[in-house]
């Protein structure tokens, strides 16, 4: 029999996580404070996050970085996740591809986010800290972070992108099942939230509106602190945990990837399968390559441009440098509210301008219908988000068959799609559109961006 699913021993759990700037020629531009336009400090970052995610986030030197005993210990819940060869997949598509996956849809919570919510969480609660905040888009981050909060004990709130929480309402019952508080973006609880709703008052979120009113609450909150799920280097720090896990796995297998592909929203879950493999051709000894999968509605690698923008809507976090589409994008209510940012985090930002990396756009409908295939082949409902990772992968897997060479194929699957499945419907009642981008568009967005 041929083995279809590779798991670690607990003892094999990656003990510390893997930092890629440590490695990289070309560091990351620094980011600015936005009041002084000076290169930043981790004590900048102090009034906002936890001190000691403040030191990861600008840390160039540390190639590892420890993981704390008791974030292992909640790991052990659900890591390490299986590698899956996806020998259904590969006969419908009679490819002589060899295709992988990483299902971190095993997570309690169904996705991945759940590395990053507990260590973030741990960091908080052993400073002190009593309560976060945090925004949400499809509710994924939400809901990993409700129960990293519940399992060290802090208190949680939570915007959550209106157009998502009337769309998903069971993620959101999942975060108030975890004893989380959670507010529909915008609000009018804070000045943020209150002058969006002013301005256009049917306006149906995005995530970067939800985090300027998660910073201005955690601001205005003593003993408060604001989480992110993406885009920051410590988050994809914390994600690394998935690809160091792979590269055992795939040892197990007897192989290795020619092409890591992961879907891109801020980058956390392409980062975390990506950077120790890329560690790898960093040093020249591997020539893999790294595709992420970003919608086409929302094209910031495909089409966006370099600059120096802020990370959310009404420009508190500080100045990121940074593939966007400008911090004002208002894209279209794609059903994957996972990758509806306006960004992409500034270390893969720098790879992709250093052309280690590549990107493509997937269209709605093709991302759902590679979806379908996948779930009728694997047996597994990917969430929205990840049906862009596996639309590219088939690109990739059919491209190789009209080649025909015989590539191997690693894959993110991000999440599991099971709360998903108004977008399902929609899909399947023929009710989903691709949606069309004008440059013109693109080019009045970014037109009012801070610095080039
Ligand atoms: C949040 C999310 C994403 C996108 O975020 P990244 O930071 O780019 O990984 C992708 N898939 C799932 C399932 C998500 O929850």
């Amino acid at each position: 029999m041929k083995t279809k699913r590779f798991f670690l021993p607990e003892s094999e759990i990656p003990a510390a996580w893997y930092n890629i700037v440590a490695d990289m020629k070309n560091k990351p531009l620094p980011m600015l404070h936005p009041g002084t336009k000076q290169a930043l400090h981790p004590e900048d970052l102090y009034p906002i996050f936890a001190q000691e995610l403040c030191h990861q986030e600008l840390n160039q030197t540390d190639r590892f970085i420890e993981i704390p005993e008791e974030v292992r210990e909640l790991y052990k819940n659900y890591r390490s996740t299986p590698l899956v060869r996806a020998y259904g997949l590969e006969k419908a598509l009679d490819t002589p591809a060899h295709i992988y996956f990483k299902n971190e849809s095993v997570s309690p919570v169904g996705s991945h986010k759940l590395n990053s919510a507990l260590a973030q969480a741990y960091y908080c609660k052993k400073e002190g800290i009593t309560n976060i905040t945090t925004e949400t888009g499809a509710g994924q981050w939400g809901a990993a972070l409700s129960y990293a909060a519940k399992a060290f004990g802090l208190e949680l709130a939570v915007y959550m992108v209106k157009v998502s929480y009337e769309q998903k309402p069971y993620r959101r019952s999942i975060m108030q099942t975890f004893g989380a508080l959670v507010i529909p973006s915008p609000s009018m609880s804070t000045k943020a939230g209150r002058k969006i709703l002013t301005d256009h008052p049917n306006y149906q979120g995005s995530l970067g509106t939800a985090i300027s009113e998660a910073i201005e609450l955690a601001m205005q909150t003593p003993n408060c602190k604001y989480t992110l799920g993406s885009v920051l280097n410590h988050v994809m720090l914390h994600q690394t945990v998935i690809g160091l896990e792979a590269e055992k796995q795939m040892a197990m297998a007897g192989e290795y990837p020619d092409v890591v592909v992961a879907c891109f929203g801020g980058g956390s879950n392409f980062s975390g399968i990506s950077f120790p493999f890329l560690r790898h051709k960093l040093s020249g000894e591997k020539n893999t390559r790294f595709v992420a999968a970003e919608p086409a509605s929302c094209p910031k690698l495909t089409r966006g441009v370099f600059g120096y923008d802020f990370g959310d809507e009404a420009g508190y976090t500080p100045l990121l440098p940074m593939f966007t589409l400008g911090h004002n994008f208002s894209p279209a209510h794609i059903h994957a509210g996972g990758l509806r940012y306006h960004g992409a985090g500034t270390i893969v930002s720098q790879l992709f301008k250093d052309n280690l990396m590549e990107a493509v756009g997937i269209k709605q409908l093709d991302s759902f219908r590679a979806g379908i295939l996948f779930s009728q082949t694997e047996g597994i409902i990917p969430a929205p988000e990840s049906c862009h990772a596996i639309a590219a992968t088939i690109q990739e897997a059919l491209k190789a068959k009209e080649e025909g060479t015989r590539k191997t194929i690693l894959f993110n699957l991000s999440g599991h799609g099971l709360i998903d499945m108004t977008a399902f419907d929609a899909y399947l009642s023929g009710d989903l559109y691709n949606y069309e981008l004008s440059d013109e568009v693109i080019k009045e967005n970014v037109r009012q961006l801070e610095l080039k």
